[in-house]
């Protein structure tokens, strides 16, 4: 604004617009848009914040992407392009599978005792971690809790995957022995 220049006065249209759009499109583009200076925007929302309003110029950038495989937003894709949850849960089926193949061939009496137990894996998971008490945030604020919860979800569901399989490969490799000695005494 020139020196000595009237401020120009905003418009409920500017108003609204400048509502809708703080916090999601970056200043330089609002500025750009309502033809004002950085100065008198940034002076506007002051204004608008010390009535009350949940206005920010801050635009929160998130790092999370959609795995394509779930769905879900992550903050890591692997090498195969899904997350690691993703990733997990096709290992762990494997395991399963090849445990399954393993399982057939002993006899009856001697599946129940290597068959997993529900309990054994229930016992041993960690619980989900606990969304954010989001009450009295700012949307900036808010929107960076709800994605920190995000990972953390994400970061959960890996490690409990992650023992589950290990607990799996365990019982794998007994009944691998089992067979062994089996096959050895037959
Ligand atoms: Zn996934």
């Amino acid at each position: 604004m020139r020196k000595g220049a009237k401020a120009r006065p905003w418009t409920v249209a500017e108003l609204a617009y400048l509502r809708e759009s703080a916090g999601k499109v970056p200043r330089r583009e609002i500025c750009g848009k309502l033809r004002r200076s950085r100065r008198a925007v940034e002076s506007q929302v002051m204004l608008m914040r010390s009535a009350g309003e949940d206005v920010t110029l801050r635009c929160f950038k998130s790092r999370l992407s959609t795995c394509p495989a779930c769905g879900a937003l992550r903050s890591r894709l692997g090498a195969e392009g899904i997350c690691e949850p993703c990733r997990r849960r096709r290992q762990l089926e494997g395991v399963h599978a090849a445990m399954a193949g393993l399982l057939a061939r002993l006899p009856p009496e001697e599946r129940a005792v290597y068959a997993e137990t529900e309990a054994e894996t229930g016992s041993r998971a960690d619980p989900m971690p606990r969304p954010p008490d989001t009450a009295g945030m700012g949307s900036y604020e808010r929107a960076r809790a709800e994605e920190a919860h995000e990972v953390a979800v994400e970061d959960w569901l890996a490690r409990n995957l992650r023992r589950e399989i290990k607990a799996a490969q365990k019982r794998k490799e007994r009944v691998k022995k089992k067979l062994k000695t089996l096959e050895m005494n037959s």
